[in-house]
């Protein structure tokens, strides 16, 4: 074998060499504008056809362009030729480490010139999605930290600026919305040298809305952003120079090398399901070059697999060859059953292994709700319908669960709010549907009497007051970042929600950052919507996880018709008893439709009835609420009726409808 594989160039079937690749993730605070920016790249560089450009066409999913917000990363390749127009000369030549377009290489063997290849990641700005940035960052070497210029720095700013430089990466600091009249350019730019302790001058500064300045960034990137190498083989390269002549050890690395050299490996960082191809791998190769008909492992479940088809994304799905060493892209694996693809996980060959690559973290769920099918004859439906979101979204988990009065259905656990919405969202939509979804609620630590310790993730599982001797609950550390004249409003919000102020730092802009502690239970209680309103929506958050820390908290059960409602019962603190009490029936009483009969519906905390209101009787139309034609879908509801008054007859239950869970959930 040749010693000096490491510096051979890696051939890219398209002729691009290794050196001629940048790996790059735009993150940002949400709505600082990536996905425009990610717009105006894509048209530079002709990667969608003019006639399919839309406006933020990387969020493809139809929640995504409803809502305005990116909720999954998309990858794309852009082949781009860097322009004459590049600051040629001094400023690009001097740069340390960097390298010039269209002339020969510099010292230390790094070249450019020609065509270049540009894989771009768009990843989601909102706090619950942090965990796909932080598995895109670990697909890349750069990261533009993109500022809108009107806003200055946020919250989401520091979070996933803290993981860009967690994972090791180039950053890059752009100023975006230079077009905009409100933009505060110098004091943005202040502010970023600060944190990031750069120089002035190596602030870019963009229009994502006017494409300004994007064709010098695309520049830039290719400057700074170094290309992609073989983490094995630079290893071994080290190693060797250390301890050139120590001939044992010389021959270990042949061997290795060798090994590297008849195998692949590849890091997993997100996946999709088709029906016709089934788990699709969204990969980062880190070395060697995968194929078609290659036979490949995966090291944590050791499924073993033929590849069926590889290829890039420019967005959609282009069919190749191979994907090269460094590159990003995708392998049909035509696996259909869910939980055998992880992200994070290393795909290698088969017999040929290369080892896991490091530093992968599961995603810790933060928020769990139950979910149940309205009528359980739905519940197969249900089970698969969560497979397969589960096949697109790994870091929703769930697992089966039987509650008396709900039936079967499934415990599952988001990465916060926003999250649950959308799979609840999702479940109704692409599946159709009809749910019964509890109050969102934390994990719990108890200590029962006689000592035995557990974690309660439902509400209806926290013990009986007699039971419990104490209980303990996960705390956060949050920042905030607003301006001076609404810190009294904020400051008043933080002490009811039992906030503690650590830390408080002067910004430019006017602007302060506080650090704080709080329960996590607290954030749920709509922290995010009050501190907005507060704010005039001008604070921005963010949150990590912190340690479990003591609780006096309680359960509190509503009863319907004299019948606890499994689904309603929550945590809650001991002093906002009587309060959360008067809260949760007087909703209830707002939304549950009049009965045939008087309904009362009750708050019990401790055994007691705290709380408590009775519906008077009145006829019902089930099916006022469905328009038009849906002949059958209305007789069927009629049906369902005719049974419930007959269940009613016989029992006295009342039916709460889907929409009375999806209304209870949400807060206020
Ligand atoms: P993302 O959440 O970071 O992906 O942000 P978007 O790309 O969805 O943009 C958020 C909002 O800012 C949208 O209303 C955009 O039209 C607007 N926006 C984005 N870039 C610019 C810009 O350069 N100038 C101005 N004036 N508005 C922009
Ligand atoms: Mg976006």
């Amino acid at each position: 074998m040749p010693n000096n594989i490491a510096n051979e160039t890696v051939k890219q079937n398209n002729g691009a060499e290794q050196n001629n690749i940048r790996n790059f993730s735009i993150i940002a605070h949400i709505d600082h504008g990536k996905s425009t920016l990610s717009d105006r790249m894509l048209e530079l560089t002709s990667t969608v056809e003019n006639r399919k450009m839309k406006e933020q066409v990387l969020d493809s999913m139809e929640l995504e362009r409803e809502r305005g917000i990116t909720i999954k990363m998309t990858p794309v390749r852009m082949k781009y030729t860097p322009t004459p127009a590049l600051p040629q000369g001094e400023g690009a030549t001097q740069e340390p480490g960097g390298i010039c377009i269209g002339s020969p290489p510099l010292e230390g063997g790094v070249r450019g010139g020609g065509d270049f290849i540009l894989n771009l990641i768009d990843t989601p700005g909102h706090i619950d999605f942090s965990y796909e940035v932080s598995r895109s960052l670990r697909a890349v070497e750069g990261a533009v930290l993109l500022v809108d210029a009107t806003q200055g720095v946020q919250a989401q700013t520091m979070t996933v600026l803290q993981m860009a430089r967690d994972a090791g990466l180039v950053i890059m600091p752009v100023l975006n919305k230079i077009d905009s009249p409100l933009a505060n350019i110098s004091e943005s730019k202040e502010e970023l040298v600060k944190l990031l302790g750069c120089n002035p001058d190596d602030i870019l500064m963009v229009s994502g809305k006017t494409g300004e300045g994007v064709e010098n960034l695309m520049n830039e990137i290719i400057k700074r952003v170094p290309a992609p190498h073989s983490v094995l083989r630079e290893e071994i390269n080290l190693v060797k120079e250390e301890d050139k002549n120590n001939n044992n050890l010389n021959k270990i690395l042949e061997t290795t090398l060798d090994k590297i050299n008849r195998s692949c490996r590849a890091m997993i960082f997100d996946f999709e399901y088709s029906n016709h191809q089934g788990v699709i791998l969204y990969v980062r190769v880190l070395d060697g070059q995968i194929k078609k008909g290659d036979d490949l492992v995966f090291l944590q479940s050791k499924e073993r697999f033929i590849i069926r088809e590889v290829g890039y994304l420019r967005p959609g799905k282009v069919e190749g060859d191979s994907i090269e060493e460094g590159e990003i892209g995708y392998i049909v694996t035509g696996i259909k059953e869910p939980g055998l693809a992880r992200v994070g996980d290393t795909v290698t060959r088969f017999n040929h292994e290369l080892p896991a690559f490091p530093g992968y973290s599961e995603p810790t769920p933060l928020v769990f709700a139950s979910i149940y099918p309205e009528y359980q004859e739905y519940f197969d439906d249900l089970r698969t319908a969560l497979g397969r979101l589960r096949l697109s979204d790994s870091s929703l988990t769930y697992e089966e669960e039987q509650s008396g009065a709900l039936g079967r259905g499934f415990r599952c656990g988001f990465l916060g709010m926003l999250h649950m919405e959308i799979v609840v969202e999702r479940l109704r939509r692409e599946f159709g549907l009809s749910l019964i979804v509890t109050t969102p609620s934390i994990t719990y630590e108890v200590t029962l009497k006689g000592g035995a310790i557990e974690k309660v993730y439902t509400p209806i599982h926290f013990p009986e007051h007699g039971d419990l001797v104490s209980a303990r609950e996960p705390w956060i550390l949050v920042n905030v970042i607003t301006t001076h004249q609404y810190i009294s409003p904020i400051m008043e919000l933080l002490h009811q929600h039992e906030a503690t102020v650590l830390e408080m730092e002067d910004w430019t802009m006017g602007r302060l950052r506080l650090i704080l502690e709080m329960p996590l239970r607290e954030l749920m209680r709509n922290f995010f919507d009050e501190i907005k309103s507060a704010s005039s929506g001008y604070a921005s958050v963010s949150y990590e996880p912190g340690d479990m820390r003591p609780a006096n908290v309680t359960r509190l059960d509503i009863y319907v018709a004299e019948e606890r409602v499994a689904a309603f019962s929550r945590v809650i603190p001991e002093y906002r008893a009587n309060e959360e009490s008067e809260d949760a029936v007087e909703k209830l009483y707002n939304i549950l439709p009049k009965e045939m009969f008087k309904v009362k519906i009750q708050a019990y905390v401790k055994g007691r009835i705290i709380a408590s209101r009775s519906i008077t009787a009145m006829k019902k139309d089930v099916t006022g609420h469905l328009y038009g034609g849906d002949i059958t879908r209305k007789m069927k509801l009629r049906e369902k009726q005719k049974e419930g008054k007959k269940r009613m007859l016989a029992d006295g239950k009342v039916h709460i409808s889907h929409d009375t869970f999806l209304q209870m959930m949400k807060n206020k």
